[in-house]
């Protein structure tokens, strides 16, 4: 039985392993993850484009856990038993703990229909299907949040550079990056259209058929091959286990994060909801945010103290990069647009990178 059972290499956890790298601590910890490599999705788009290599875009997850005097596990986790602090992983293999850590993610709601549809999650699976949806005839993207136009648009610079004819078509049911501001709504919209994507938005698809899809709105779209990004899906791991899910499967914690009935369990990232703040939104930015607190309510349960609550912050800033080199930063209502935009987003993702390498 080990102290300390981290699950997943997601965001909060990498966060972890690097400050025990920094002070080592007295406690046995495990990390499981399911892949040695960690993707961070903050340069998926521009990898999509061509920007940076497979190399540049991951975190060895493994070398961090051996240079933090932590314990890696290859492993998926498909059991967990709360009440007798077991997990089981795919052979099998149980796994004991004192306390257990969850940040292990989110999946990508799939859609009906016979077109050929892309998987970008789990992290580790995401090179080798963006590549086949880039070359792909026909890619239709489903979703018009940060995600969707973020890889519209990396997608159609890439093609544009590497003499693709056709373009890549987006559709939402809602106005693009509606749920961001009205602002940030106008300028990407103007944006899409000049780099060439064909949006439709306000409309949804009703059916698929081979090479085509027919819309609400009865349009006919041609499509090899949809890669659908309609907002982060809960795992399957919790919904056999007894602990409390929120109404879509999402790990319920407290603002502590840790589970309410099971305080010896913690989680964090896109994984959980957090009861006093449903609302968050599902991306890196708070899976980051979340782990000083994460990390110090371990501690400080370990040791048998009160715990400290995770405020998250009203307004954020988000850089999505839009092709060609070029960013739309978003802040509040905000939203600028320019090739200085895509410099800022860069260093900041080079910075993140640098620290866990
Ligand atoms: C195309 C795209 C672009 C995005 N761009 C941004 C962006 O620019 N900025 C931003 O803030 N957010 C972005 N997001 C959202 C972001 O990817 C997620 O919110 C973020 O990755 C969540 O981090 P996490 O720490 O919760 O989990 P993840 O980063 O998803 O990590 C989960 C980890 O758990 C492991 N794992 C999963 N299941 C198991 C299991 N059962 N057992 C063991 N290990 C397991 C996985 O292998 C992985 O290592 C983007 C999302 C997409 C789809």
């Amino acid at each position: 039985m080990v102290d300390i059972l981290l699950v997943g290499g997601g965001h909060a956890h990498l966060g972890i392993l690097r400050r025990i790298r920094m002070k080592a601590v007295d406690y046995r910890v495990t990390l499981i993850s399911a892949s040695t490599y960690q993707y961070y999705s903050g340069m998926f788009s521009g990898f999509t484009e061509g920007l940076y290599s497979e190399q540049e875009i991951r975190i060895n997850v493994e070398e961090l856990c051996q240079q933090s005097g932590v314990t890696f596990i290859k492993d998926t986790i498909v059991h967990v038993d709360a009440t007798n602090r077991k997990l089981v992983g795919t052979t099998g293999i149980e796994y004991g703990f004192k306390l257990v850590s969850f940040d292990i993610g989110s999946n990508i709601g799939s859609l009906d229909g016979s077109i050929k549809q892309i998987e970008i999650k789990p992290n580790y699976v995401f090179p080798n299907e963006i590549h086949t949806f880039r070359e792909t005839a026909f890619p239709v993207v489903v979703g018009g949040g940060a995600a969707g136009v973020e890889m519209a648009l990396s997608v159609q610079a890439w093609r544009l550079n590497n003499g693709y004819k056709s373009n890549v078509t987006v559709i939402s049911s809602s106005p693009l990056l509606s749920s961001v501001s009205e602002k940030a709504s106008s300028k990407i919209m103007k944006i899409v259209k000049q780099k060439g994507i064909v949006v439709h938005d306000q409309d949804e698809i009703q059916e698929t058929s081979r090479q085509q899809l027919t819309t609400k709105k009865g349009r006919r779209i041609a499509c090899s091959q949809l890669l659908p990004l309609t907002g982060a899906k809960a795992s399957t791991l919790f919904a056999e286990s007894s602990l409390t899910l929120d109404e879509n499967g999402f790990l319920l914690v407290e603002s502590t994060l840790q589970v309410k009935d099971y305080p010896w369990v913690f989680g964090a990232g896109d994984c959980v909801t957090i009861r006093t703040n449903p609302e968050l939104p599902k991306n890196g930015v708070f899976a980051v945010r979340q782990e000083p607190v994460l990390w110090e309510n371990i501690n400080l349960y370990l040791t048998g103290k009160p715990l400290k609550s995770f405020v998250p912050q009203k307004k954020f800033l988000s850089i999505l990069s839009v092709g060609q080199q070029q960013g739309l930063i978003t802040y509040g209502r905000h939203a600028f647009y320019g090739r200085w935009a895509w410099r800022l987003k860069h260093s900041i993702d080079m910075k993140f990178m640098n620290k866990h390498k």
